[in-house]
């Protein structure tokens, strides 16, 4: 088998690319097919023509092996589900085309729910969930991978099909509802390297060189068993005498105990992450000695662009441990956009530092022929990123010395507020809530009016006056109807916000917005995170007028509304150039001026969201702490400099957070507001195991769900609570904001809420 490898190495590559279009093509015309504007084969022509395009771009740009399979009409994990026939039988009982069961399983229809969709790692790409049971039989159902094959290259393009790898798919699925106690998808694991075994057959009799099988749950810990289920599978794989050559690409972070494992099977080649892992452990792994390891030095995460001799001596540290070492980006580009040159309007100092998808390309392919011939031929190239590496280095465009001067100057009462009973009671003599206060968590329903308001001021067709106007007037009814429906505290409800990350950046210097830059969030749903990419400060408020507008309506207390360090850098493209925990509390200091001077507009109430506060957390244990201690400290540095009488709430988006629960402890808010509605308030076991003794906020109305909850049952859920929390520090609130719903479900629901707490109240 090994001269076969040498005699067609895998060369150059990337581990994945963006599918949703450089325009969005894919979303405009999955939207029109959902919605029934447009028939099933001008979405399959849309989908055709952009797999077309990408292997002509990645071909084109001199990669020496094309990833093929990359293609998704929502998602890889559920077309790999599909692929091997793991489609659970309420949604094949629809009796639909096999395009419209995949949709109905991606997002549900009238008549059914949709799978589950949850976290891709720790990044904002979601997935969704395959169901698997004692009886599910794996076969290779529909063979995606091998279609795209050909077509590709029927175009002329010879592709190394991607898919997600046997362990991973198993430990990435949860059991069906109806499998018995105890039955974990782990155990389908013989099943299903049959059906691999079928596939990577095929694919090998069409001609297929190489494979890819993505392992990215070995990045995270594993226990024994899950290492053991790794050892068998690519045993079982790599003896197979008809199959492709095997790439096991693992990426997200270090393989750990999970490299010797994977080494020591039959596979050729394993690619490694050595942006967000390290070579420590990688270069002293002798068991690698006749493997090819894909050096993943192009970071797949972030935008910067590569230094490229950095990331050149990164991959010679490999030498004499592998038999080959091959260059690549350090995880699939889906979560990088597709090209800065579409990006006419960014400031022309920052332009020239960014890599999307397809510099990425041209960095892989140059680093390629630096390792292959030598860096005579590319010195020109390695020397324009090295001016690059030092334009950001020395620029002063990104460094401002007086939020430098101010993080020095930080001292540990900086971080620290009164003891929560001080606070508690000088809030209590301020604001006079009664127990079981309610509020909502921030936005009301964006009406169409609202965005196009918006869109209008944004396109200059608005003028600010006009456009002030309209926002007040919007202000000042969601005002009077919070208080006709009788909620305690107020919000102003953010109309003037398009999203609860973008509207800060955009105020504040040291962030650079992109006009194409699109993510892929999930199915259709893209995000255009902006770019953090200098030191960060405030030159004027940032909600004020706003918020002091809507209390100037009501005698009720309104809350101030601000999102948190965290959850802005991790909805960020972060600059990489120093620690995160640094930039967290620049950010952190221009929150903490935004508190001080709502204080001083007479707001009594501030609110930072922290939603994104677990989706950072590290895969590893062990990386966690550090984690934790600076998305905590900048909370608290935030916040610590409000009054003892002003109360600070926090919200976070989840129910799950057993994990991160002495965090949410730490941030030391007055009151935190959770997620709760679904789970039946069983978060509160969780608080009070850890002793939880501030206000809290368990949601009582699922806002992910078109459904209005009755009174009788938000009384009930709260009756639960009351048992678990005391009354004075229980809040009734939304699971989350309303901007996704509409009013007609909003005001009954509430209605029903605040009906709910007097009821409960009464019976104290
Ligand atoms: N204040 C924000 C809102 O209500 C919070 C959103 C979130 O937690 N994702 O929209
Ligand atoms: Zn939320």
């Amino acid at each position: 088998m090994n001269d076969v490898v040498t005699d067609a190495p895998l060369g150059t590559t990337v581990l994945g690319y963006p599918r949703i279009g450089p325009r969005r093509e894919l979303k405009r015309a999955l939207e029109d097919y959902w919605a029934g504007r447009a028939p099933a084969e001008a979405l399959e022509a849309v989908a055709a023509d952009l797999r077309a395009k990408t292997w002509a771009e990645l071909a084109g740009a001199g990669l020496d092996s094309v990833p093929g399979n990359t293609f998704s009409y929502y998602d890889q994990v559920l077309d790999a589900a599909v692929t091997v026939g793991a489609v659970p039988d309420r949604y094949r009982a629809l009796g639909l085309s096999d395009l419209d069961t995949y949709f109905a399983m991606a997002r549900g229809n009238d008549a059914i729910q949709p799978l589950e969709m949850t976290k891709w790692f720790d990044t904002n790409y979601h997935y969704l969930v395959p169901e698997l049971g004692p009886d599910t039989t794996f076969s290779v159902a529909d063979n995606k991978p091998l279609r795209e094959y050909r077509e590709a290259l029927d175009a002329g393009v010879t592709t190394r099909p991607v898919l997600i790898g046997p362990v991973t798919f198993l430990l990435l699925s949860k059991a069906a509802q109806d499998a018995p106690e105890g039955f974990g998808p782990l155990s389908l694991l013989d099943g299903l390297l049959d059906t691999y075994e079928r596939l990577l057959a095929s694919l090998a009799d069409a001609g297929v060189q190489w494979v890819q099988l993505d392992e990215p749950a070995f990045c995270a810990d594993r226990n024994s068993a899950e290492l053991a289920a790794l050892t068998a599978a690519y045993n079982r794989l790599g003896k197979l005498t008809n199959r492709p050559r095997i790439l096991v690409a693992s990426y997200f972070g270090t393989l750990g105990p999970a490299l010797p494992v994977l080494a020591g099977t039959p596979v050729e080649a394993i690619a490694i992450d050595l942006v967000a892992g390290s070579v420590d452990g990688v270069a002293s792994a002798t068991a690698l000695r006749n493997k090819t390891v894909v050096a993943g030095v192009v970071d797949g995460r972030n935008i910067w662009r590569t230094d490229l001799n950095a990331a050149l001596a990164r991959c010679a540290t490999l030498f004499g441990t592998a038999e080959r070492v091959e260059v690549s980006t350090s995880c699939s580009l889906l979560h990088v956009p597709y090209d800065v040159e579409a990006e006419t309007n960014l400031d022309p100092v920052v332009r020239p530092w960014l890599a999307f998808a397809r510099q990425k390309l041209d960095e892989v392919v140059l680093l390629g022929r630096a390792l292959r011939e030598g860096t005579d031929g590319v010195a020109d190239e390695l020397a324009a990123a090295t001016a690059v590496v030092r334009s950001r280095a020395t620029t002063s465009s990104i460094r401002n010395d007086q939020v430098r001067a101010r993080l020095e100057a930080l001292r540990p009462e900086h971080y620290r507020r009164a003891d929560y009973e001080t606070r508690a009671k000088a809030q209590q003599e301020r604001l006079n809530l009664p127990p079981l206060a309610t509020t909502t968590i921030g936005s009301f329903p964006q009406t169409g009016e609202i965005r196009k308001a918006r869109a209008d001021f944004r396109a200059g067709r608005l003028g600010p006056n006009e456009y002030r106007r309209l926002m007040r007037a919007e202000i000042e009814r969601v005002i009077r109807l919070q208080e006709s429906i009788g909620l305690d505290v107020l919000v102003h409800g953010e109309p003037e916000r398009n999203d609860m990350v973008q509207y800060f950046a955009e105020l504040l210097q040291g962030f650079a917005a992109t006009e194409f830059g699109w993510v892929q969030s999930y199915g259709s749903r893209c995000v255009r995170p902006p770019i953090l990419f200098g030191d960060v400060s405030r030159p004027e408020p940032m909600t004020v007028e706003w918020t002091s507008y809507a209390q100037s309506r009501s005698h009720s207390p309104v809350k101030g509304m601000l999102t948190g360090p965290t959850t802005i850098l991790a909805w960020s493209f972060v600059r990489d150039d120093q620690p995160l925990a640094v930039t967290a509390r620049q950010v952190a200091l221009a929150l903490r001026d935004e508190v001080r001077d709502l204080e001083a507009a007479g707001i009594r109430v501030v609110q930072v969201d922290e939603p994104a506060l677990r989706e950072l957390l590290p895969l590893r244990e062990a990386d966690r702490k550090e984690y934790l201690d600076w998305a905590v400290e900048s909370f608290r540095l935030s916040t610590a400099g409000a009054a003892d009488s002003t109360q600070v709430h926090t919200h976070l988006c989840y129910s799950e957070f057993g994990d991160v629960i002495s965090a949410i402890d730490g941030l030391d808010a007055d009151v935190t507001t959770i997620e709760a509605a679904r789970s039946k308030m069983e978060v509160l076991e969780d608080l009070r195991a850890v002793g939880f003794g501030r206000g809290v906020g368990p949601g009582v109305y699922d806002i992910h769900s078109p459904r209005v909850p009755s009174a009788d049952e938000v009384v009930e859920m709260l009756t639960a609570a009351v048992r678990a929390v005391a009354a004075r520090r229980l809040w009734v609130n939304p699971d989350c904001g309303l901007k996704t719903r509409g009013y007609a479900e909003v005001e009954p629901a509430l209605r029903h809420i605040v009906a709910a707490a007097k009821k409960v109240r009464e019976q104290l």
